[in-house]
């Protein structure tokens, strides 16, 4: 059996949608609230097992009302969560405003996400027995290196997502197959001025770069050159909340399936297109069965 080992953020997004973003010192009504389990990791976990694949999930919640409900959704989408630990904190929490404009303001409190510095017996022990892992940055970077090099030291795919925007570890991304940054990311660890020159110095670090251009689809290269360009499909976008890590799900649930990159990244383009058309996080992607029509 393969799996797909995600270590990665789980969080509550408690959302506010309001008419404008208070200024400093003010208080002002709110229209709606809602709660919506989130976190990149979460979010590309979920992704990946709607389109089929078995993924495990490491990372960490708190002892509370927020922890308990992510591990059941996790749980409802087949997702074992024996490596998700129970901390000594309260689960992490993302605070978002969104106003009648569509601007959006948040602040992440990373509670339980923040607590995990080294990687337990089993979970270490999960990433050895993966066929591809999964990282992002909301997690302390020194597991995200520490889970790079076991993943090396055992012949696993590392796929990385580079976000938040942060310096990575030294030495990071030469241990990683495959980074998937979005264009902004792509260029702020560069320092390149456009996404083709990024995508080229990022796979002459990291064997192969995918930088996406959200409309505009995304950029293949490999060992420092631009393969190609895979166009988005086009759709009428209404909410693009989660594109990137339903990009992310299609193309780790098809490299573990067997398919080579460039397919990979068309079935990533193929379900992170169906997610733009609804609104929602998780609740927008799109499981296999509404995804395989679309690749012909
Ligand atoms: P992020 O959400 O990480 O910023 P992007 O916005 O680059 O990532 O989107 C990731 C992928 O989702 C794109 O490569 C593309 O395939 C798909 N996508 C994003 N926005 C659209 C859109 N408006 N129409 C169709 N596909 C989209």
């Amino acid at each position: 059996m393969t799996t797909i080992a995600v270590l990665g953020s789980a969080n509550m997004d408690l959302v506010v949608r309001q008419q404008r973003l208070p200024r400093p010192g003010e208080t002002i009504f709110g229209d709606a609230f809602t709660t919506v389990p989130g976190g990149k990791g979460l979010n590309q976990a979920v992704a990946a097992a709607r389109l089929g694949a078995e993924v495990v999930f490491l990372g960490a919640v708190g002892d509370d009302d927020y922890g308990r409900r992510i591990r059941s959704l996790l749980e409802a989408e087949g997702i074992d969560t024996a490596g998700l630990a129970t901390a000594q904190a309260p689960t992490g929490t993302a605070h978002v405003q969104v106003t009648a404009s569509g601007e959006n303001s948040i602040v992440v409190v990373r509670g339980a996400n923040a607590t995990i510095t080294t990687l337990d017996a089993a979970q270490e022990a999960a990433i050895r027995s993966a066929t591809v892992l999964v990282m992002q940055f909301e997690l302390p970077l020194g597991l995200v290196d520490e889970a790079a090099r076991i993943a090396q030291d055992a012949g696993v795919l590392t796929v990385l997502t580079p976000a938040p925007v942060l310096a990575p570890p030294q030495g990071l991304l030469e241990r990683v197959g495959i980074v998937v940054p979005n264009e902004i990311e792509a260029m702020a660890l560069t320092g390149a001025s456009g996404p083709e020159r990024a995508a080229e110095l990022l796979s002459g670090l990291a064997e192969w770069a995918i930088v996406t251009l959200g409309a505009e689809g995304s950029i293949i290269a490999h060992r420092g050159e631009v393969l190609g360009h895979a166009p988005a499909r086009p759709v009428r976008a209404v909410d693009t909340t989660a594109a990137g890590d339903t990009f992310v799900g299609g193309l780790i649930a098809r490299l573990g399936a067997g398919d080579d990159v460039v397919e990979a990244v068309r079935w990533g383009t193929a379900a992170a297109s169906v997610t733009v058309t609804r609104e929602g996080a998780t609740s927008s992607m799109p499981r296999l069965a509404e995804v395989a029509p679309l690749l012909g």
